[in-house]
């Protein structure tokens, strides 16, 4: 089986979409195998985004992603689940997240755009491992 890593990110969680999210997930197929509601710590944060850690809107994104509870998850389907959850989230700049997405139904803004995604097979590896030491 093949695993992927989300968060509802803080404004999700605020906005009451944990479930709406979740249930796209499971209406798609794809099952939960992990689950925490759990504010993030900002070192996690960094560790989580180092890959934007010299982009402008970096100090923003950690502030953001530690302001409250997320809800991370794990998420397994038969194969390709990074990319299939990933084509489900929709774009990232709110002007081409596609209508049926979760961006493209739920948000409009960049910065608070409800969830994470992994962005590869590594990255989900790498994600699972900091968020979920047992779920690899
Ligand atoms: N982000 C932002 N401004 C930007 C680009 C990204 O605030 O110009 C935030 C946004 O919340 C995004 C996160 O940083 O989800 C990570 O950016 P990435 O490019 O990895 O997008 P994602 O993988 O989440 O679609
Ligand atoms: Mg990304």
């Amino acid at each position: 089986m093949n695993r992927t890593f989300i968060i509802v990110k803080p404004d999700g969680v605020r906005r009451g979409l944990v479930g709406e999210v979740l249930n796209r997930f499971e209406q798609r197929g794809i099952v939960i195998v992990a689950a925490q509601l759990r504010t993030i710590e900002t070192n996690t944060a960094k560790m989580h985004y180092a890959e934007h850690a010299e982009k402008p809107f970096f100090a923003g994104l950690v502030e953001f992603i530690t302001s409250g509870p997320s809800l991370l998850a794990v998420l397994e389907g038969p194969q390709d689940t990074w990319k299939i959850v990933r084509t489900m989230i929709g774009a990232t700049n709110p002007a081409e997240s596609a209508p049926g997405t979760i961006r493209g139904d739920l948000a409009v803004e960049m910065g608070e755009n409800i969830i994470h995604g992994s962005d590869s097979a590594e990255s989900a590896q790498r994600e699972i491992a900091l968020f979920f030491p047992n779920q690899q």
